[in-house]
């Protein structure tokens, strides 16, 4: 297995910026890519000094509008800049399938400069991929590049395809967008000789991700055949944390594993898509924590009693289902508990969840499993009065109605207040219990982690009382996945949250 190249594509206005990048990320690149089409057209000029300047293999790339690039001049003028530029000492000059240019494959050959041969696929699979990429190359010296734009998990599964039909051909291949995100960190395991990234503002392809995070959060350069895969599958899922949690404590134990985001629009294809890639484990998140159920061999007595699956294992009969949400609430509350003057216990307390989604599901069952009175108030009645009803509780709307209850513990589990949480929860900022009256001596507990501190939180802290952040509750529930995945407790602190 040829180790695959970390390419750092630049995409800066102006030289200086694209080296000062070049400088802050050397120790996790090993090669680069001057995207020219996004230098400012006075900086043109200069192009010939880069390669020098750069001291590392240097691509040079001018893409047109039409393959998701920036130059707008007309063909001649991009001919006639890459035949001046081509004078300096490139590693790659990258030539798309259909440019007509043979002064400039002939100065790039007779100057050593390696032809990258590419296409770009941003209108969906072509049904014959591995041939077009087979096709792509016009001579033996040549190396074909394909990048891809999946819309979804069955276009990764073609693109595995790809890459089995083509073992063995030295090739660029990559998956562009959140669905092709593995093919960027498993670049070396896939057979991909480069893969590349951005740092700065400007993204220069859907689904780059910064050097460091590629190198050292990834470790797309140092997976070998080994490695053993685990994932968070959810839709959407890019945005997880959960990478930070569990490849450093990977890290910090020596264990040669990686931990990726895999979106996933088809449940089904998920077990599929693990066959291919050897996928030992993985976290489940939105909307597929009761969607896996079918697939489970085995489930945990959790996963029967609370009715979703948070984790997943690879078992010689087959998948295992298990649910660390539960535990992984608790935890927390149990310390917060713990700390209150004078001393109270779980079971005495009395309840108040707001939310009846999927994790009002594990905590709705936590707290009665403990003996706490719940009460369940939702926006949507109905949904409350059924999880209630499942769990033995009460049920309420989430209404002014509330007021005056005197809940010892509340627990927010609606995505109020959660950033990005899109126009319908109203996004960071929002309290989906403005309306309750804090008297400082609740427990309040946010599930939202992003941001760490809610308003909600802000006000209970404000009114004295004892607050429990959600990140709490999603670092307990990773280090109990950590636990099932690697048979290891988790190393507590290393975590990059
Ligand atoms: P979910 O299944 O989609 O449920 C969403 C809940 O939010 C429903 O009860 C929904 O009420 C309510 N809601 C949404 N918009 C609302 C609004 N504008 N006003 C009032 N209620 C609204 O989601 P989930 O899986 O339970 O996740 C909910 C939150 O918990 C998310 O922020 C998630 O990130 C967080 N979470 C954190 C952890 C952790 O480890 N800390 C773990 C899991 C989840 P309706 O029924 O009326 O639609």
């Amino acid at each position: 297995m040829t180790p695959t190249k970390i390419c750092l594509s630049l995409t800066e206005p102006t030289l200086a910026a694209d080296l000062a990048l070049v400088e802050r990320n050397r120790d996790s690149i090993d090669a680069v890519e001057l995207r020219a089409d996004f230098l400012d057209s006075g900086e043109r000029s200069a192009l010939r000094s880069f390669p020098e300047r750069a001291r590392l293999p240097a691509i040079l790339t001018v893409r047109r509008e039409s393959d998701g690039g920036r130059f707008r001049g007309s063909e001649e003028e991009r001919v006639s800049l890459l035949r001046s530029a081509i004078e300096a000492p490139w590693a790659f000059v990258d030539l798309e399938e259909d440019l007509a240019a043979s002064e400039v494959e002939a100065r790039a050959r007779a100057r050593s400069v390696r032809i990258i041969r590419s296409l770009h696929l941003t209108a969906g699979l072509p049904p014959d991929l591995a041939g077009r990429l087979r096709r792509l190359a016009r001579s033996a010296d040549e190396l074909p590049k394909a990048a891809v734009l999946l819309g979804s998990s069955r276009d990764l599964l073609s693109l595995l395809d790809a890459y089995d039909e083509l073992s063995g051909v030295e090739k660029v291949l990559l998956g562009m967008g959140p669905y092709g995100f593995p093919t960027r960190v498993l670049a070396s395991r896939l057979g991909s000789a480069l893969s590349y990234c951005t740092a700065g503002e400007r993204s220069a392809a859907p689904g780059h991700v910064d050097p460091v995070t590629l190198s050292a959060i990834y470790r797309a350069r140092s997976i070998g055949e080994r490695t053993e895969l685990y994932a968070v599958i959810g839709n959407p899922v890019m945005h997880s944390r959960s990478p930070w949690i569990h490849n450093p404590g990977f890290r910090a134990l020596g264990i040669d594993a990686v931990y990726l985001p895999l979106p996933i629009d088809d449940i089904a294809l998920f077990f599929a898509i693990a066959e291919r890639l050897r996928i030992r484990g993985s976290s489940v998140t939105i909307p597929h924590k009761r969607a896996v159920l079918p697939y489970l061999a085995e489930r945990s007595p959790e996963v029967a009693r609370i009715g979703s699956c948070n984790t997943l294992v690879r078992t010689p009969s087959g998948w295992r289902g298990a649910n660390t949400d539960a535990s992984g609430f608790l935890a927390p509350l149990r310390r917060a508990v713990e700390g209150t003057r004078p001393p109270r216990r779980l079971p005495a307390m009395t309840a108040l969840v707001a939310g009846a989604g999927g994790s009002a599901r594990a905590v709705v069952f936590a707290l009665t499993d403990e003996g706490a009175r719940v009460t369940v108030a939702n926006r949507t009645v109905e949904r409350a009065r059924s999880l209630a009803e499942e769990f033995g509780c009460d049920w309420a709307e989430l209404s002014s109605g509330l007021v005056g209850r005197g809940f010892d513990l509340i627990v927010q589990t609606t995505s109020v207040g959660m950033e990005g949480g899109g126009v319908d929860a109203g996004g960071a900022g929002n309290d989906p219990l403005a309306f309750y009256d804090l008297s400082g001596r609740e427990i309040v507990y946010d599930l939202v982690y992003s941001p760490r501190e809610t308003k909600l939180l802000r006000r209970a802290q404000a009114a004295g009382c004892r607050v429990v952040p959600g990140m709490e509750m999603l670092l307990e529930q990773a280090y109990a996945q950590f636990a099932l995945f690697t048979g290891r407790d988790y190393p507590r602190g290393a975590a990059e949250t």
